[in-house]
């Protein structure tokens, strides 16, 4: 039987193509939150506040061409810039390959399912709210596993 996992999925990061750098992104919508750092240790928080382009409902980003020039703190994640891979959250495609770790079961280029991150119940689909509905931001921290 023919396997369905791509022959690229182990290879780091620095040597994928563009379109298989997007095709990595499970689309969980996790980094989409707003997040908090704690003055004293760094650490980053994350909440349940979606960015203003995030819709919850299909957990995508409404204008994905476009997100950096409309959201100034929007990130395009670059292996030229590996400080930006810490603040990802822990089950983040790109950060478990930046640390040479293997992708979690669920995630789409294994099951072959575009909405197997959904199913397992690892994105944030449905779970966010708006940041007009989230004041203060402290008390919408989130442990999204
Ligand atoms: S956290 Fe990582 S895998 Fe999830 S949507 Fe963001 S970039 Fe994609
Ligand atoms: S602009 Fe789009 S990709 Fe960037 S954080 Fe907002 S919803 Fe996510």
């Amino acid at each position: 039987m023919k396997s369905i996992t791509p022959d690229w999925i182990d290879k780091p990061l620095g040597e994928l193509t563009q379109t298989h750098w997007e095709l990595l992104c499970d689309g969980c919508g996790k980094c989409c939150m707003t997040k908090l750092q704690d003055e004293e240790t760094d650490k980053i928080h994350y909440t349940n506040v979606a960015c203003e382009l995030f819709d919850s409902d299909s957990c995508r980003c409404t204008d994905y061409a476009n997100r950096t020039s409309k959201i100034p703190d929007c990130i395009s994640l670059s292996i030229k810039r590996p400080h930006e891979f810490a603040w990802l959250p822990t089950t983040c495609a790109y950060r478990l390959r930046f640390e040479s770790k293997s992708l979690p079961n669920w995630h789409p280029l294994l099951t072959g399912d575009l909405h197997s991150t959904h199913e397992a119940g690892c994105s944030v689909k449905n779970r966010t709210i708006s940041v007009e509905d989230a004041v203060p931001l402290e008390h919408h921290l989130v442990e999204w596993g």
